[in-house]
C-alpha cells in the first residue's frame, strides 16, 4: 500500500531562532531552581536539526513510509522579533537540495512570512526555479487564512497549481493547546472555508483537522468545498489507548467530507530529539494501514480501498505524484 505522510517537518541548522524556544526553555527551567533556560537552549535548537534528510528518511523507512510532504515554517523577525541564523532564501535552497537528494521521497514546501517585503518573489522562485511542491505550513498568527495580506501569495499557488497547507490546531508554535476556541481565533477552520470559497481553484489542506476541539467543525466547514482536504496529523498524539474514539472520529470525517478527502499525516519533526526510538510514526502508520481490521473491532466498516486512499492514494492524486 502506497504510504505518504502529508505533513512533516525537517529543519536544517539555524532555521529557528532561540526566541522560538524561549517559552519552552523557561518552562523547563522553572521546574528546578538550579536550572537556567540557556542550559537547555542548545539541545532544543540542535535537537530538531537534520542537515541532509538522511536520518529523517531512515525514520520513514522504519515506519514503511514511501514519501513525505515536508513543511517550511518562517519563525523569524516578524513573528518572534529575532531572525534565525539561516535566512529564508537559504532555507529554500536547503529544501530544494533535500528534494534532489531524496528524489521521490521528500516533497518540500515553501512558507515565507507575508510581512517580509520580498515574500512574493521568494515564493514564486521557490516554486518555479527550485521546483518546491507547495506552500506550507502557513500558521495563522496575527492574520487568518482569509486575510487579504496573504492573498497574493495564495494566488501564486493557485496559478502554479500547487496545494497550500494551513495550520488549524487551536494552539500555535510551542503553545500546543491554545486558549481562544472561538471563531475569533485566526486559526479557526471557518477562516479556511472562507478562503476556499473565495479561491475555488486553490487546493487547500486543513492541517491537523482542527485538533483537538474543532475536529467536527473543520469537516463541516469544508463539506461542500471540494478544493479542501483534511490531514489527520497531531491526532497521532492521542490515538493510543483511544482507538475506538479515533475510529469513530475517522468515520464521522468520512461521512462529512468523504474518504477521498482524508490524508494520513504525522507532523513528524526531524532531528535526534524526535526520530528513532522517540518516533511513533510506525505505530500511527500501521494503525491507518490496518483500518479495515481496526474498524471492524469497534463495530465500524472501512474498506481496504478507503484505507489505501487515506494512507497515500489521495495525497498522490492531490500532489499529482502518482508516477514519481
Ligand atoms: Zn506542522
Amino acid at each position: 500500500m502506497l504510504a505518504i505522510d502529508s505533513h512533516a517537518h525537517i529543519w536544517g541548522h539555524g532555521f529557528v531562532p532561540p526566541a522560538f524556544f524561549r517559552a519552552a526553555a523557561e518552562g523547563w527551567a522553572a521546574k528546578e531552581e538550579s536550572r537556567r533556560p540557556e542550559m537547555i537552549m542548545p539541545k532544543l535548537l540542535e535537537g530538531i536539526v537534520d542537515p541532509d534528510g538522511d536520518d529523517f528518511v531512515a525514520n520513514m523507512d522504519r515506519a514503511g513510509i514511501d514519501a513525505s510532504m515536508i513543511m517550511m515554517i518562517d519563525v523569524g523577525g516578524p513573528v518572534f522579533g529575532e531572525e534565525p541564523e539561516t535566512p529564508p532564501e537559504a532555507q529554500i535552497e536547503f529544501y530544494a537540495e533535500l528534494q534532489r537528494r531524496h528524489a521521490g521521497r521528500l516533497f518540500c514546501h515553501v512558507s515565507v512570512d507575508a510581512a517580509r517585503p520580498d515574500h512574493l518573489d521568494l515564493t514564486r522562485r521557490a516554486l518555479r526555479d527550485h521546483g518546491l511542491r507547495g506552500i506550507g505550513e502557513i500558521t495563522p498568527n496575527g492574520f487568518s487564512a482569509a486575510d487579504p495580506s496573504i492573498r497574493p501569495m495564495l494566488e501564486i499557488a493557485a496559478d502554479e497549481g500547487v496545494p497550500v497547507q494551513v495550520h488549524t490546531r487551536a494552539g500555535v508554535w510551542t503553545d500546543m493547546d491554545g486558549s481562544d476556541l472561538t471563531e475569533g481565533n485566526p486559526v479557526h477552520p471557518l477562516h479556511v472555508a472562507r478562503l476556499a470559497r473565495e479561491l475555488p481553484e486553490l487546493r487547500i489542506i486543513l492541517c491537523h483537522a482542527g485538533f483537538p476541539h474543532w475536529w467536527q467543525v473543520a469537516a463541516e466547514a469544508v463539506a461542500d468545498l471540494p478544493n479542501c482536504m483534511l490531514d489527520i496529523s497531531n491526532w497521532n498524539e492521542v490515538f493510543r489507548g483511544a482507538e475506538a474514539e479515533m475510529i469513530a472520529r475517522l468515520a464521522t470525517w468520512r461521512g462529512i467530507v468523504g474518504a477521498e478527502r482524508l490524508l494520513f499525516a504525522s507532523d513528524q519533526p526531524s532531528g535526534p530529539r524526535f526520530t528513532g526510538t522517540r518516533s511513533h510514526l510506525g505505530e500511527w502508520a500501521d494503525f491507518i494501514r490496518a483500518l479495515p481490521e481496526n474498524a471492524a473491532r469497534h463495530g465500524y466498516r472501512f474498506t481496504p480501498e478507503e484505507a489505501a486512499a487515506i494512507m497515500g492514494g489521495n495525497a498522490a492524486r492531490l500532489y499529482r505524484i502518482e508516477e514519481e
